[in-house]
């Protein structure tokens, strides 16, 4: 186990030279720095590619890469760094205590292990694993577990860093943690997923617990990923810990409205920003990004709402549709490992071209890092709703704020997702199940008392959303820390 040991400077600067390098093309990006982990994570995928599809790089279509795609891969690398500009930032604008500034800057503990896994050819691969805990100052550490080839040490720290933000806005008691495994889990038999989540268990132990720190599913991992742990987990131990994750299925102690919960409290906060802007659900066409367990659920939940999904998209490119998309109808026929445009009938577009579409409410709920400089001048929505974390990049964030574009900031409108993971934690601890009906209630309750407080100060201080959002949980966190005083 590593305690982090990052400098104490607070730093501005992302990738030095990286965007005018994107402008003389992918290539020359390569070339430019081989020591950044963004250069390496290109020519990472650029290797897999030659090998997978050798004519991919150099013949188009098979490869879109643009400088927008290019950007949005180097400002994924950069997350870390963005979000401690964030934190200063905000810490600058609340004129918070220096001491517990320099704390909530660094993670206080992460953990980098090897998952050896035996494959379905015999063959032992080792994949590399993480575990951050941001900050437990108002509770154990909650966060979800990632599988995906880009997943770095930067990115689940910057996203345990936000997860400290989106329990504090929430108001609910616990600290921020992230965890992810450097694999495409489509890559894999259910075996290997199985032992890989096992394993990966297994090595992060030490620091998991039902009363420490309680992972959840994020991208590449579900239900099942997390029956697994729970299971790993209990059988280490020697009796049933289910509460030691969330979002496991129904049948052994997860909560009822779980997997629908972060897109519907997406939802919920689109619904929330239209009325704010005088918009009726009916007149909302909506683009979303990602056909996951967030995207899905989102168009299903807005269509149910009364809003007309227009695209949709999924990691091999977006369907468009123009008198709309029936998003039960796609989603119920679609199985786990299906490909959207197979179920979807529409036109076909790429996930850049969907970003910059012709409408009101834009759902990026795939990657993070899609909203960049190169595209934020683009972007014809009226209103972004953040399901995925981190999708805005903070250049992109200006550019939008100076073009009107409003954004519903990832801490809020993807907190539907924790929240939920904490009635079931709360329910599990109590054994005691609540229906479905008092989760949604309850959900939407504490969705609408956190907008209202971040709107209410947003409108006050003629500030963006995202910032408003910010002060009020890194207030509240800073405000814990005060409490706790510094041990010893
Ligand atoms: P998921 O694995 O269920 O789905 C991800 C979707 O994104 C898939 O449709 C995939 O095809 C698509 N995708 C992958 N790479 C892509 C690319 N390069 N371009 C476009 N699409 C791509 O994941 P999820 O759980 O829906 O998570 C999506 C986002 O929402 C992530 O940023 C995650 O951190 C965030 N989030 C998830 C939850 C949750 O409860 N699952 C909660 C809060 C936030």
């Amino acid at each position: 186990m590593n305690e982090s040991t990052p400098s104490d400077t607070p730093s501005s600067d992302g990738v030095s030279g990286v965007p005018s390098a994107t402008k003389s093309g992918l290539m020359q990006l390569v070339d430019l720095d081989s020591e950044h982990p963004a250069t390496k994570a290109i020519g990472t995928a650029l290797m897999r590619l030659k090998q997978t599809a050798p004519d991919s790089v150099i013949s188009p279509p098979h490869i879109h890469v643009t400088e927008s795609s290019v950007v949005a891969v180097v400002r994924r690398h950069d997350m870390w760094e963005q979000a401690r500009q964030q934190l200063d930032d905000v810490a600058a604008e609340l004129q918070l205590d220096p001491n517990a500034h320099a704390m909530l800057r660094h993670p206080k503990r992460t953990l980098e292990v090897a998952v050896p896994v035996r494959m379905d050819t015999g063959k032992v691969q080792v994949f590399q694993g993480y575990r951050v805990h941001h900050n437990l100052y108002r509770g154990p550490a909650k966060g979800g577990i990632r599988y995906h080839h880009e997943v770095s040490m930067e990115e689940v720290k910057a996203l345990a860093m936000l997860m400290t933000w989106k329990c504090a806005l929430m108001n609910i008691p616990y600290g921020g943690a992230k965890g992810g495994v450097v694999v495409d889990p489509s890559k894999l038999s259910d075996g290997e997923l199985e032992r890989l989540t096992r394993r990966f268990t297994s090595e992060i132990m030490p620091i998991i617990g039902p009363d420490r720190d309680i992972p959840a599913p994020d991208m590449g991992t579900n239900a099942q990923t997390m029956a697994w742990m729970a299971d790993t987990y209990s059988m280490t131990i020697g009796h049933s810990v289910p509460q030691v994750v969330t979002g496991k299925p129904v049948s052994i102690g997860g909560s009822l409205g779980r997997t629908e919960a972060t897109g519907r409290g997406v939802s919920y906060m689109a619904a929330a920003i239209a009325r704010e802007r005088g918009l009726n659900m009916k007149d909302l066409r909506v683009a979303v990004q990602g056909a996951g367990n967030v995207g899905s659920y989102t168009a299903r939940t807005l269509q149910e709402m009364g809003a007309k999904i227009i695209a949709i998209s999924d990691v091999h490119g977006g369907v468009f549709n123009g008198d709309g998309i029936d998003a039960a109808k796609v989603f119920n026929a679609m199985g786990p490992k299906s490909k959207l445009a197979d179920f979807c009938p529409g036109e076909a577009l790429t996930n850049e071209q969907l970003l910059t579409l012709d409408c009101e409410i834009l759902v990026p709920a795939a990657l993070g890092g899609v909203i960049t400089e190169a595209n934020a001048g683009e972007v014809r929505a009226k209103i972004i709703v953040e399901g995925a974390n981190g999708p805005t990049t903070t250049e992109a964030d200006k550019i939008l704020h100076q073009r009107g574009v409003l954004v519903v900031p990832d801490i809020l409108a993807n907190a539907g997702g924790v929240t939920v993971s904490y009635f079931e934690w709360v329910q599990g601890i109590q054994s005691y199940f609540w229906e479905l009906d008092e989760i949604y209630s309850r959900l939407n309750r504490i969705m609408q008392k956190a907008f209202a407080a971040m709107w209410e100060l947003s409108e006050k201080e003629r500030i963006p959303m995202r910032s408003a959002a910010l002060r009020i949980a890194v207030g509240r966190v800073a405000d814990a820390a005060k409490q706790m005083g510094l041990f010893p």
